[in-house]
């Protein structure tokens, strides 16, 4: 079978997932292709609107000492916490709120037989900023902490588990979604942090796991540490968009989203039981959602964009020894949290904490407190005013530029705009709003792989624009239907309905030609079309439009390369500030240069990207795909093995790796890697037909008749005639 690699077919290794999603072929052949997975990442992705949270204690609190002084009543007793959160989960969605359609058993008896609070908020309604005010009990404008990606945690910000563990708890986390993936900083102080999502094909199309995996190892570190005094949080996603219930609870509850709620009911059931049956050391159970849902109303589908009261109430349950059983009226916050439960445990809580105790009796005289809360997604993603806004007696004001008064009593709907009606108590509002709330955040960097892993939950991830001043036009009322726009695009385009949502796109870009993710999003279908010229196009008219960033620049140095047009694709990415260049486009420049044969060139820009960022997986692949080319079968290998030592689920650097193998006369090596590779790219052209190629030579007929059996079945009828031919050749040769 000829000489080793003489005919195998290497491509250029992935690009990052979104903001350049082509796969350039000059002079190498390549699929230019976007693995199909990317495609269900960007469907789901679009499908669903971010999440947002935010909070913040108001005024006066934010300064005072939370905690109160004198220790609850049954403190001592208590000697483990249990922090429960529950994603995307309606505070009106449960039995015990009074949800008659929905079936939450084992949630209802913790509550019946704890303290559930009927006024609880969160104060951002996104996930990652959400969580973080429960483990610190700050607001976010505290611990700068605004929107999933982008954002990390600061290490010298105390949260429940550094300060419970500085006391000497055991302490473990089990998280199910990527946007508290452990490079956010919720993991200082745990000694678990399990964010590990599992692998599989379903890489990157959701990067989430089901609850009961959650619970299953939440449970298993609980009983491996008992005897310890332990704090374990387990938080579970399920009923984040799309909502895919087992069957049996999507009927029973007959719909979808309930049935999401009613499988975390079941999830739970067995270990809530537990400690309900009094098969536990006494523990404090804190159950709460980071942030409700939507479903459509104000025009919303998700969350992460208003904050009316479906996304930003949340559903709160205190369980445990010294827990008064009962409702409780009190307006309860995410940032009493960390000072409830600290009270409870008999420990102090750090200084300068917003949020108060809660630990009192339900009826006990609680001093008047503000929630502020916030959705800066809004403005990060799509370039709208900022959102904030502060809720007392329950009167809620929300700070935009067409300002809105309600109230939660006579109108918790939120239908009834009476900020005209009430000035004065509008004007208070105003000035309870914190000042350090109105320093806009500045985000920071989102790699390429973070935004397809927040794209696929939903979340836009990218940074808008930074205005100096906001006006009507860019209330987020006036964009809702952007977000909605941008959703039917992508829904239009995983329906396959492909002209639809390009014309979708543009008009979108009509309508609002500064938003940057539109252009992101219509670039990234294009370019899955293959229609290059319109691509280019569309990249152009960004940088006109002034709406282009380093990514859609760097988008645009890699169309040009795919357009079989490097030199113009270099001069592109050479225009980027080299000062400000970051791995990302470095090692995009070294793909380049690498595809004009310009290899030492690549291997400088490539080097320097690992330089910044010893972490980029990319800058590895494209290292081993250089050397590859170069000859450097040892090169090769050994790139590919940092590549996938960073990240396990990248094809192409197990192509680069089976390639070298197989260079360095590791056939049966070779086939393995091929096979992984198949695995995560089963449409893969190039993978399969080496993988066939390469197993029928070292006598394993099932594999290499499945592999070649699958590339003659999707090769494209021109470009691949040579292979086909020696596939048939050699299928034959397997006998029957
Ligand atoms: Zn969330």
């Amino acid at each position: 079978m000829g000489s080793p690699y003489d005919g195998l077919r290497s491509r250029f290794p992935s690009l990052p997932r979104l903001p350049s999603l082509t796969t350039p072929t000059a002079p190498i052949r390549s699929l230019g292709s976007i693995a199909p997975i990317l495609l269900i990442a960007l469907i789901g992705a679009l499908a669903l609107a971010g999440c947002g949270d935010g909070g913040g204690a108001v005024g006066d609190e934010a300064s005072a000492p939370a905690a109160s002084t004198s220790r609850a009543e049954g403190a001592g007793p208590v000697r483990n916490l249990v922090l429960i959160t529950v994603d995307t989960l309606r505070a009106d969605a449960l039995g015990f709120m009074g949800n008659r359609s929905v079936q939450t058993p084992a949630l209802d008896r913790l509550a019946a037989a704890g303290r559930a609070f009927s006024r609880a908020h969160a104060h951002n309604v996104v996930t990652l900023p959400s969580h973080t005010n429960i483990l610190t009990g700050l607001y976010p404008f505290q611990h700068g902490v605004r929107n999933n990606g982008g954002f990390a945690l600061g290490d010298d910000v105390p949260t429940l588990a550094t300060v419970l563990s500085e006391e000497g708890f055991a302490t473990g986390a089990v998280v199910g979604a990527f946007p508290l993936d452990s490079r956010f900083g919720l993991d200082h102080g745990f000694g678990l942090y399990d964010d590990d999502l599992g692998e599989g094909g379903q890489l990157f199309s959701y990067a989430q796991r089901p609850g009961t995996e959650v619970v299953e190892h939440g449970s298993r570190w609980w009983r491996e540490h008992a005897g310890e005094r332990r704090f374990l949080w387990m938080h579970l996603f399920d009923p984040h968009a799309p909502y895919e219930p087992p069957k049996a609870y999507a009927e029973r509850a007959g719909n979808p989203y309930l049935g999401e709620v009613a499988a975390v009911d079941g999830a739970l059931k067995p270990f809530l039981e537990s400690f309900l049956d009094g098969r536990e050391e006494p523990t404090l159970i804190v159950f709460t959602a980071d942030h409700g849902e939507a479903l459509g109303e104000h025009g919303e589908r998700t969350h992460g964009f208003f904050a009316y009261e479906p996304t930003l109430a949340v559903p709160f349950v205190l369980w445990g020894p010294g827990i008064e059983p009962g409702r409780d009226e009190r307006p309860a916050r995410h940032v009493d949290i960390l000072p409830t439960a600290l009270d409870l445990l008999g420990v102090d809580p750090p200084p300068g904490i917003a949020g108060r105790s809660l630990s009192g009796s339900a009826s006990q005289a609680d001093k008047p407190v503000d929630t502020y809360f916030e959705s800066m997604s809004p403005n990060l993603e799509y370039g709208a005013a900022p959102l904030r806004g502060v809720i007392r007696n329950g009167v809620k004001l929300v700070d935009v530029p067409v300002p809105e008064l309600y109230d939660l009593e006579s109108d918790p709907d939120e239908l009834d705009n009476v900020i005209d009606a009430r000035r004065q108590e509008a004007r208070a509002l105003y000035r309870a709003l914190p000042e350090a709330s109105a320093a806009l955040p500045e985000a920071g960097e989102v790699s390429a792989e973070e935004l397809e892993r927040l794209r696929s939950l939903g979340y836009v991830g990218s940074s808008a624009a930074r205005k100096e001043s906001y006006g009507v036009e860019d209330d987020p009322k006036t964009l809702v239907a952007l977000v909605g726009k941008l959703d039917d695009m992508t829904k239009a385009y995983g329906a396959r309905q492909v002209d639809r949502a390009v014309e979708l796109g543009w008009a979108l870009i009509d309508e609002r030609p500064s938003l940057t993710v539109a252009y992101e999003y219509l670039a990234k279908i294009l370019l899955q079309e293959n229609r290059l010229t319109e691509a280019l196009r569309l990249l152009g008219r960004a940088e006109e439009e002034g709406a282009s960033n380093d990514a859609l620049r760097q988008q645009l140095g890699l169309t040009l390369v795919q357009a079989g047009r490097p030199g113009e694709a270099v001069e592109v990415l050479r225009r980027i500030d080299p000062e400000a260049a970051d791995a990302e486009t470095l090692s995009s420049l070294g793909l380049a240069l690498a595809s004009m044969g310009r290899m030492a060139e690549a291997r400088q820009a490539l080097e320097r990207a690992v330089e910044i960022d010893p972490d980029s997986a990319r800058s590895f692949e494209i290292l081993s795909f250089v050397a590859l080319q170069t000859g450097d079968a040892d090169a090769a290998r050994r790139y590919a093995r940092q590549a996938l030592e960073l990240d396990a689920y990248r094809p192409d650097s197990w192509n680069n790796l089976a390639i070298a193998e197989y260079r360095a006369g590791n056939a049966p090596q070779a086939v393995e890697a091929w096979k992984r590779a198949a695995t995560l790219d089963p449409r893969n052209l190039d993978v399969l037909y080496n993988l066939g190629v390469v197993a029928g030579e070292v006598g394993d007929a099932t594999t290499a008749r499945r592999a070649l059996e699958r590339f003659l079945a999707a090769a494209p009828p021109s470009g691949y005639e040579a292979e086909v031919a020696r596939a048939r050749q050699t299928l034959a040769g397997l006998g029957s």
